[in-house]
């Protein structure tokens, strides 16, 4: 059941001197109800703009957007507004959402008092039921978010994300301020409320070993585009796109595998202003063939929910 849908999204920008810089490439992407997707990527390589074009912050230069199967990418004004409540995001620092004079309490529901009215009763059985879906006590309601540790300001993120009942939550490096240990709390609190209200989670990190320990699917992202697309299980074994080995081996050094060789990156990510021919990795690419510098890499469809957009596949079938 596919709540969310982008189809060949794509986002350019022209620089002060004129100079074009594609941002997002024709990107796919899908999202089912209770699920998680993880989109990891090394900064720069477009997870912010494909977000800001998921949430419709902006919109996209091609490609559209359908949300349970609508179209949504030309909506605007009130529509635009509340269709947006669908899809709420949790930001890496949540503090900076809050005005620091706003006690927790109202910081989370003020989304909410953008579309409804409610007496001073309504306020507080909400702010309670928000603290509590995020396993806060009752009286930090009457706190401020300043005073609180970086884990429990990080709560009051969701709980205000969750103000709204959206289906789908976007992390956007939501626990990368974190220590590890109050990451993975944070990260069961997510799961857990995954479960029980069936949301859509899109979880986007720098950090591989993360994604692919709590997502459902992974998306691999270079310099704009989708390398590939795999079940997150099957990251560490199976993902075989040259850029996403390279992430592999730079992330799991300690059970690393040694009789795999160890790939380290050559050159620096080239800038979204130069986009090299033909592949974008090809720069950087320790497998690069000839062609790889002339003609960009279709993705080849080489299992049944496992994609890679590299010439290294070309025996497989195209998809
Ligand atoms: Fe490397 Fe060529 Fe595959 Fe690009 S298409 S990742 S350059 S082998
Ligand atoms: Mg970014």
């Amino acid at each position: 059941e596919v709540i969310l849908e982008g189809q060949g999204l794509t986002r350019r920008y022209t620089t002060d001197t004129g100079r074009v810089l594609t941002a997002c490439r024709n990107v796919d992407i899908t999202l089912s109800v209770g699920e998680t997707l993880g989109i990891v990527g090394e900064s720069g390589c477009g997870k912010s703009t494909l977000l800001r074009l998921l949430t419709r912050l902006e919109k996209p230069d091609e490609g559209k957007l359908l949300f349970r199967g609508k179209d949504v990418t030309g909506l605007k004004g009130e529509a635009l507004r509340r269709d947006r409540r669908h899809i709420q995001m949790v930001f890496q620092d949540p503090a900076a959402a809050f005005f620091p004079r706003m006690k927790a309490g109202e910081a989370i529901i003020e989304p909410l008092l953008n579309f409804n009215r409610l007496s001073r009763q309504q306020r507080l059985k909400r702010q309670e039921e928000l603290l509590e879906l995020v396993q806060l006590p009752k009286d930090y309601a009457g706190r401020y978010p300043h005073s609180m540790s970086g884990g429990q300001r990080q709560r009051l993120g969701i709980a205000r994300a969750l103000a709204l009942d959206p289906e789908i939550l976007i992390c956007d490096e939501a626990t990368a301020a974190l220590d590890v240990s109050v990451q993975k709390r944070i990260i069961d609190l997510l799961m857990e409320l995954q479960r029980r209200r069936r949301l859509g989670i899109i979880f986007v990190s720098h950090d591989l070993a993360l994604v692919q320990s709590i997502a459902h699917r992974v998306m691999v992202m270079y310099l704009g585009g989708v390398v590939e697309c795999l079940p997150g299980e099957q990251v560490w074994e199976r993902a075989c796109h040259p850029y996403s080995r390279a992430l592999i081996n730079s992330v799991f050094t300690v059970d690393m595998d040694f009789t795999k060789p160890i790939t380290l990156l050559e050159g620096d990510i080239p800038s979204p202003l130069d986009m090299p021919q033909g592949c974008a990795f090809h720069v950087r690419c320790p497998q690069r063939m000839e062609q790889c510098r002339q003609v960009a890499p279709p993705f080849y469809q080489i299992a049944p929910h496992h994609r890679v957009a590299c010439h290294l596949f070309a025996h497989q079938k195209k998809g």
